[in-house]
């Protein structure tokens, strides 16, 4: 039955697949009806298996983990759901693996295929030090790279060089089963991982070509091109509540209709804007099915309030000192509370155009304006392990994706619903925005929300010091990895700047005088601030 009937549907299921024939959500759809049907059947061929001594057979074995750190598995645990419908055994490792756990999982199981997945930058650096472990040990078995931030110039310039043996990015996972295939197979492995390594030293010349051409300016320079505000009257207004808020059970109801909808479908491989997507001619009917599905689930999460909404916000007396921001404990401007490390923009891109730091939306120290700034901390992660764990034992991967999916959504509808608490009422800047829901998507309203870890503030490890400031880890029950990922993975956290001309950029690459710079301010050897900056150094470290 199931290398009959069930392999049959499942491979004319992959091959629409991957014809563009079938959409992700089909396909993790129906591998639910293989796995379950698997499951009944197990105990009759494991039976038969003792009588005879013979079992099914797998196509090839793929050891699977979240690097360590990292806890981020949404897209890992899709790929798996892929290839094991495919008929791989896929042997997960779940999330912050460490590197040797991987690798003797990979030698005891006997693995044809190594994965790695992550979302945070910090991971990258973990991938190349998986790779770099498996040269010492002499591996030779296919490497896989996957995630958000992992990229094929990424694997190409830093993953490759420190492997040997193959080294092939894969983000998704309408991909991953041609790749998977092809190196396991041995008519065609040999070309293939050929072709891979040729590819990727073309894109490490280009790299390096790219890195040439570039010139930064110097740090002081691009301090002398700060980008500097209007600081006149309404510029400034003191928060009405000052200080640590923290808000508990927050409804998750009024948060689901928050919800912004497009990300929720790029989960999903299918790339479109909603609502237009659930009316597209070629998508629509399985976008209307997802949104569907995912509507019956929040019911049912709201109704058994089996997700936790949970956030802090403070809101603090702050100056910019250089690049620094300090927080002071009170409106006496007294005691510092502590100081965020920001970075500025060192690309020249003429005179014109400042060089930004998000230091520059805060009022100097030496102006004698007495400026504010806040910070947050959001989850609905609560509750999410305890619900997948549930759909998993019922061997319901769709439902469990589903969940995880969701309850990012409401962690992003929580950061947009408490900052425009903040607007309106903890600080009050904008105490009569009343904005519509596209206009709230469309972050139409005065101020930014800018998270560490993102393209204006990327250092992660700067949510260190805002979890110790705001006590964090008590307050809601959030944790940060090793890494300084986020654990329920289902929370955002970041900075409040209120001032109109405040506004999104990316830092992009800064040079060795500002790592130097950087690294003394926070106290840390400049290896260990290269460390946490380097998706962003533009030179040679
Ligand atoms: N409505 C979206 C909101 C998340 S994306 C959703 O539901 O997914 C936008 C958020 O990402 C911003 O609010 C900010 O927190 C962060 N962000 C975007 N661009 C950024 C940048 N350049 N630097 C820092 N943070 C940024």
């Amino acid at each position: 039955v199931i290398e009959g009937p069930l392999m049959d549907g499942m491979n004319h299921v992959g091959d629409l697949f991957g014809a563009g024939k079938m959409f992700l959500p089909q396909v993790v759809k129906s591998a639910r009806v293989m796995k379950r049907a698997v499951a009944y059947l197990t105990p009759y061929i494991e039976a038969n298996k003792r009588a005879d001594g013979n079992g099914a057979t797998s196509a090839g074995k793929v050891v699977m983990a979240t690097v360590k750190g990292d806890v981020h598995d949404i897209g890992k645990n899709i790929v798996g759901v892929v290839l094991g419908c495919n008929n791989y055994e896929i042997i997960d490792l779940g999330v912050m693996t460490p590197a040797e756990k991987i690798l003797q999982t990979a030698i005891d199981e006997d693995a044809d295929i190594i994965g790695l997945s992550g979302l945070i930058t910090p991971s990258l650096d973990e991938m190349v030090h998986v790779a770099k472990e498996m040269a010492r040990l002499g591996f030779d078995k296919p490497l896989l790279i996957g995630g958000a931030t992992t990229s094929r110039m990424h694997a190409a310039v830093r993953i490759d060089p420190a492997y040997p043996g193959p080294v092939i990015h894969v983000n998704d996972a309408s991909r991953s089963v041609g790749v998977v295939e092809k190196l396991i197979n041995p008519a065609s492995r040999a070309q293939f991982v050929q072709e891979t390594k040729a590819d990727y030293a073309r894109l490490r010349e280009l790299h390096q070509s790219g890195q040439r051409g570039r010139s930064l300016l110097e740090l002081e320079q691009a301090r002398a091109r700060r980008f500097a505000p209007d600081w006149g009257e309404a510029a400034i207004v003191r928060p009405a509540h000052l200080g640590v808020h923290v808000f508990d059970a927050l409804n998750l109801g009024e948060l689901a209709e928050k919800i912004d909808w497009t990300p929720f479908f790029h989960v999903w491989e299918m790339k479109g804007a909603y609502p237009q997507i659930l009316s597209d001619p070629i998508k629509g009917e399985q976008a209307r099915a997802i949104y569907e599905d995912a509507h019956v689930l929040l019911a049912e999460i709201i109704r058994h309030g089996s997700l936790q909404a949970r956030a802090v916000v403070g809101l603090f007396a702050a100056n910019a000192e250089g690049d620094d921001v300090v927080l002071y404990t009170d409106d006496t401007r007294t005691q510092v509370a502590t100081t965020f490390h920001m970075l500025r923009q060192q690309t020249d891109r003429g005179l014109s155009r400042p060089c930004y730091s998000l230091a520059d939306f805060v009022a100097p120290r030496a102006s004698g304006l007495g400026d504010y700034m806040g910070v947050f901390a959001v989850t609905t992660g609560i509750g999410v392990d305890a619900l997948t764990s549930q759909y998993e034992a019922q061997h319901d991967d769709y439902s469990a994706i589903m969940v995880k999916a969701l309850a990012d959504r409401l962690a992003e509808a929580l950061a947009e619903h408490m900052h425009e608490e903040v607007r309106r009422r903890l600080w009050g800047y904008a105490a009569h925005e009343d904005l519509t829901h596209e206009e709230l998507v469309a972050e139409k309203y005065r101020g930014i929300r800018p998270a560490p870890g993102y393209p204006a503030c990327p250092d992660h490890s700067e949510k260190r010091l805002l979890f110790d400031l705001l006590g964090v880890e008590e307050a809601i029950d959030l944790h940060l990895t090793e890494s300084c990922a986020m654990t329920p993975t289902a929370a955002v956290s970041g900075f409040y700047f209120a001032h109109p001309q405040s506004t999104y950029f990316s830092v992009g690459r800064i040079d060795r005088d500002q790592a130097e710079d950087y690294a003394a301010r926070k106290g840390m050897t400049l290896d260990e601030a290269e460390r946490w900056l380097r998706p962003n150094l533009g030179y040679d470290s």
